[in-house]
């Protein structure tokens, strides 16, 4: 099936588009289009107005800056699969990249997008929540910030603005005691998750100092462990402190059953790939191995 007719705008700046936003009557923006051209073609989406975001070139680029790696909108998921900044010094981000969906998608589809787009069962929700991210939008009343914990409402639903693209992700640069990584449960290449973690540990003198878990498809959005990260903070790593966390998460976690497994299994899988993310992560921040208790 082929998409209804709508009118197309292709901005150059951030500033036009965001002046195309406020005079527009119900813009969609289209980004790497991967979610957004199915919806168009199923009749999914009907919109009358489209802003197409990909010409404007200040928006792509993926760097750490002030402190911070910041994905403008136009990053793409290769772009961070192929990053040596990404591969040196963010796990979670390294690990989660080459899962999502598969190469086609990857090469188009951005990161913003795919947290624009709000699907519970997209990958980047969950990073940006364990790393403790902001969301960056800018409309007529210029930037402002969103953290992550107040970015998903529902599914596909979120807190910007109707007149507000976001221009940026950005998350905390890791210091030396730091490390993250991500888990992810697929049936086959292409597919969403069933389940996926993600965990970030920042160490102090052998102590978690602070902990981020997020979790995928578990929920009706992106959610975070917040159970389990107060459980983890303040202790040493311990294979059985990563036990009880994966315990927490999974009881926090609300599955529901589906043609890939039922909520007992995914709620098992929470466990299984929470104690993994959190056993990588400890890894990577140099401080220890945890041996991991957990086999699928
Ligand atoms: C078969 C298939 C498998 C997939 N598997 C996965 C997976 O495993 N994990 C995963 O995370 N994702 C997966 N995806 C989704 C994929 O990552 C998309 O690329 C992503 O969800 C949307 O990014 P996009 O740039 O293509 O956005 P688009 O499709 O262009 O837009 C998606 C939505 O976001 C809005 N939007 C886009 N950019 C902005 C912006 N800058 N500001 C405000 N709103 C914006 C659009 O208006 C639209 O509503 C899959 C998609 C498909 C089709």
């Amino acid at each position: 099936m082929k998409s209804a007719p709508f009118e197309h705008h292709e901005p150059d700046t951030v500033d036009e588009a965001v002046s195309l936003l406020e005079s527009l009557d119900d813009p969609t923006i289209l980004a790497g289009g991967q979610s957004l051209v199915p919806m168009l073609r199923f009749r999914l989406a009907n919109p009358d107005v489209v802003v197409d975001i990909n010409g404007i070139d200040s928006l792509d680029y993926l760097r750490e800056e002030d402190g911070s790696l910041r994905l403008g909108a136009l990053a793409r998921h290769a772009d961070v699969e192929d990053s040596d900044l990404i591969d040196g010094e963010y796990g979670s981000f390294a690990d989660a990249a080459p899962l999502v969906a598969d190469p086609q998608i990857r090469n188009r589809g951005t990161v913003v997008g795919s947290v624009a787009q709000a699907d519970p069962k997209g990958d980047w929700g969950s990073i940006l929540l364990a790393h403790e991210g902001e969301v960056i939008a800018t409309g007529p009343d210029g930037d402002r910030a969103i953290p992550a914990d107040e970015f998903f409402l529902l599914p596909y639903d979120t807190t910007l603005g109707e007149q507000e693209l976001i221009t940026e992700i950005r998350v905390p640069a890791p210091g030396p005691n730091e490390g993250s990584a991500y888990h992810k449960l697929k049936r086959k290449t292409g597919d969403y998750a069933m389940a996926g973690v993600g965990a970030r540990l920042v160490f102090d003198d052998g102590v978690i100092e602070s902990a981020g878990i997020g979790m995928t498809a578990v929920d009706i959005t992106n959610a975070r462990a917040t159970d389990a990260e107060e459980h983890l903070e303040g202790e040493r790593p311990s294979p059985d402190l990563f036990a009880k966390a994966g315990e927490l998460a999974a009881e926090q976690s609300n599955p529901e059953s589906d043609e890939h497994g039922g909520a007992d299994y995914k709620e098992r899988m929470v466990d299984v790939l929470a104690q993994r993310a959190l056993s990588d992560a400890a890894e990577r921040a140099g401080t220890v191995t945890v041996e991991r208790r957990v086999t699928q």
